[in-house]
């Protein structure tokens, strides 16, 4: 019998969110941020009143993003004041505890607990309709982490390149994700094939449907691929969120998925 073992759980933060959605990825470099960023963008371009977190410490790019490098966290009260992006989204960064950008990070999982909790509880969010949670690549301390602390997780995305590796690890990141009692609100597919600006003939860089086929596979909703885009790419470098047109968009597919599933 485990009665009383609940007791040892985590209480769940004290945070005012309708809806918590995860961004996993199975490794890094797949655009894993690049989605999290737009997919916060375009819910509060929505009107939701939304957060972005990034828990990814080990390589957080959302402040390079946004253009907030330098940004260092400011406390008011009590409280951990999180950036205003725009007036209804507002982002928290692992990378604001840094002292330098260069700095590596060794951290043990009960600190990066301690630090998700503090982002959670002690952040000055206000009432948010959506959580948006970049976490880092794979299913480490932070995924166990959130999904512990956080309350009304409405589920994961889970994004993958269309190679052989990356739909491999982005299948293990689904099994932990479905494990662990999350539900996964789909797969996007991203960097999938470019247009040779010569000769316009699409090139498959990567390969071709990983993504899909993992979806079918796994009878998950397909999101979307999003394709490789030099000005998706600048956009990153430049700190500026780069939201594709709806219609043709992955990342408006994905916050449909997400509202889909309300
Ligand atoms: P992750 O969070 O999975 O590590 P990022 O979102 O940081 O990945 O993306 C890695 C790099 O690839 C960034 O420089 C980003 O701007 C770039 N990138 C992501 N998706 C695309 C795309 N579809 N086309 C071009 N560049 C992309």
């Amino acid at each position: 019998k485990t009665e009383g073992c609940d007791s040892n759980l985590p209480k769940k933060a004290n945070i005012d969110v309708k809806h918590v959605v995860l961004v996993l990825s199975g490794k890094g470099g797949v655009g894993k941020s690049t989605v999290s960023v737009n997919l916060a963008y375009a819910l509060s371009n929505h009107g939701f009143k939304t957060g972005l977190m990034d828990l990814d410490i080990h390589g957080p790019s959302i402040p390079k993003m946004l253009g907030l490098e330098d940004h260092k966290l400011q406390i008011m009260g009590e409280k951990i004041q999180p950036v205003s992006v725009t007036g209804s989204l507002a982002v928290i960064s692992m990378a604001f505890l840094l002292p330098e950008r260069s700095t590596p990070v060794i951290w043990r999982g009960p600190m990066k607990m301690t630090a998700i909790q503090q982002f959670l509880s002690d952040v000055n969010w206000g009432p948010l309709d959506f959580l948006v949670v970049d976490l880092p690549p794979g299913t480490g301390d932070e995924a166990l982490s959130i999904i512990q602390l956080a309350p009304n997780i409405a589920g994961a995305i889970i994004v993958t390149t269309p190679q052989d590796v990356a739909v491999l690890d982005s299948s293990k990141a689904l099994k932990f994700v479905e494990q662990i009692g999350i539900r996964p609100l789909g797969i996007i597919e991203n960097m999938s094939g470019m247009v040779c600006p010569h000769c316009k003939e699409s090139i498959d860089l990567f390969g071709k449907d990983g993504g899909m086929k993992a979806a079918e596979e796994f009878k998950v909703p397909f999101l979307g691929s999003i394709p490789l885009d030099i000005d998706m790419r600048k956009a990153g470098d430049e700190g500026k969120p780069f939201i594709i047109r709806r219609g043709d968009s992955p990342t408006w597919a994905a916050v449909d998925a997400v509202m889909e599933k309300l």
